[in-house]
C-alpha cells in the first residue's frame, strides 16, 4: 500500500483495530466485559466508523477488510437449539449449539455430533440399525452442549467475574498471583472435560450411570467411554486396526470372540474381530474382549463372552 494514502479515515480504521484487538485480548473475551461495558460499545463504532472510511478511500481496501472483520462480533453467550432431533431431522455443529471461543468447543463440539450421528444414519440406512438408533443421537449429544456451555462456559465466567471481584493485582499483587495460580487447579479444568455416554440406552453402561462432561482419561475399556490409544503386537496402533462397523478387540479371548462374531453375522451388523496377545500395552484396556462402534466408543467390554451376546448387540445397535 502507498504510504501516501494513509489519511485520518485509515488511521481511524487502524486505531478501532488497536482498540478491538486490545478489547479482545486484554478485556473482552477475558473478564473485563462485566466490568467495563463503556469499553465494549466503544469499539463497535470505532469499527464503524473504519467501515464508513472504505469508501471515501478505496486505496486502504486491504486495512478496512480487517476493519469489517472487526464487526463479526462475538457474542459473549451461548445458545443452543432445542431439540437435537426430531422426526426426519437432525441437527448438529453450530446450527445446535453456539459458544463463544472460550476453550475452542465450537468446532470440536460439532465434528463430535457428526461422529455421532453420522454411523447411526449409515447404520439405519443399511438395515442394522434399530429403532432406538437415531433417538440415542439426542440422548447422548445435548447433554454434553447443554453441560459445555453451562458448566464450561457460562460456569467460566461466572468463575473469573467472582474472582476478579474478590483479587486485584492493583491491590494485593502477592495474593493475587497465589489465588490466581489455586484457581488454576480447580474443577472444570481441560483433562477433566471428557464427553461419555455411559447412561445411553445404546451402550451396555453401569447402572444409574449418566450422559455427561465430567470425566477422566485412563486406559480402562469402560463402557460409554472413547477407547483409549494402544499399541497392538504387531506395532500398529489399535485405531489403525478399527473397521468401518463395529469392532471386537479380542485379546487371548478366541472362543468368546467367535460366539460374537457369530451373533453379529446372525444380526447383519458389520464387526471386525481384531484378535491379538493379552500382553505389553493392551492389558492396560483391563479386558479381554472390548467391543467398539463406529465412532470409537466402547459399548460393551468384559472378560468372558456375554451370557447372550445377540441381546447385546441388539442394544448396542438400537434395536434392544
Ligand atoms: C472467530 C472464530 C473463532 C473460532 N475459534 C474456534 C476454536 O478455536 N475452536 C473451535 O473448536 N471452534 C472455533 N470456532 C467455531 C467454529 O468455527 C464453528 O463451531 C464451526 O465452524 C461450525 O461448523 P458448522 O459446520 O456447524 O457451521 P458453519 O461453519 O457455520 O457452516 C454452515 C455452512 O452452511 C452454510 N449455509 C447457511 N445457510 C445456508 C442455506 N440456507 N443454504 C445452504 N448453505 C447454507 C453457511 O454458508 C456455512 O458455510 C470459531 C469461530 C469463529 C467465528
Amino acid at each position: 500500500m502507498n504510504p501516501a494514502a494513509i489519511t485520518t479515515q485509515s488511521l481511524i480504521v487502524l486505531l478501532g483495530m488497536a482498540l478491538y484487538f486490545g478489547l479482545a485480548f486484554e478485556n473482552f473475551f477475558a473478564r473485563d466485559a462485566p466490568h467495563r461495558p463503556g469499553g465494549i460499545r466503544t469499539f463497535p463504532m470505532l469499527a464503524l466508523a473504519g467501515a464508513a472510511a472504505y469508501g471515501l478511500e478505496p486505496q486502504t481496501g486491504l486495512i478496512l477488510a480487517a476493519g469489517v472483520v472487526v464487526l463479526g462480533l462475538w457474542l459473549f453467550a451461548y445458545y443452543r437449539s432445542d431439540p437435537t432431533g426430531e422426526g426426519r431431522e437432525f441437527i448438529a455443529g453450530d446450527a445446535a449449539h453456539q459458544h463463544p471461543p472460550y476453550g475452542g468447543f465450537g468446532l470440536n463440539t460439532g465434528l463430535e455430533d457428526a461422529a455421532n450421528l453420522g454411523w447411526k444414519l449409515a447404520a439405519r440406512l443399511q438395515g442394522w440399525g434399530g429403532d432406538q438408533l437415531l433417538a440415542s443421537y439426542s440422548e447422548e449429544r445435548r447433554p454434553i452442549f447443554v453441560e459445555t456451555g453451562e458448566a464450561m462456559i457460562a460456569g467460566w465466567i461466572d468463575r473469573d467475574r467472582s474472582f476478579l471481584d474478590r483479587y486485584s493485582p492493583e491491590i494485593d499483587k502477592a495474593e493475587f498471583e497465589q489465588a490466581w495460580s489455586e484457581l488454576g487447579k480447580s474443577a472444570n479444568q481441560p483433562q477433566s472435560y471428557e464427553s461419555r455416554y455411559e447412561g445411553s440406552s445404546v451402550v451396555v453402561g453401569s447402572p444409574g450411570a449418566t450422559c455427561t462432561i465430567h470425566g477422566d482419561y485412563q486406559h480402562r475399556a469402560r463402557p460409554g467411554h472413547h477407547l483409549s490409544p494402544r499399541n497392538l503386537s504387531n506395532g500398529r496402533n489399535v485405531f489403525q486396526e478399527l473397521g468401518t462397523g463395529f469392532t471386537l478387540l479380542a485379546f487371548g479371548a478366541d472362543p468368546a470372540a467367535a460366539d460374537i462374531e457369530q451373533a453379529a453375522r446372525s444380526l447383519n451388523v458389520p464387526l471386525k474381530v481384531v484378535r491379538d496377545r493379552c500382553e505389553g500395552d493392551v492389558t492396560g484396556y483391563e479386558a479381554r474382549l472390548v467391543l467398539v462402534r463406529p465412532d470409537q466408543y466402547v459399548v460393551w467390554s468384559g472378560d468372558e463372552a456375554p451370557d447372550d451376546p445377540a441381546a447385546i448387540l441388539r442394544r448396542v445397535t438400537g434395536s434392544g
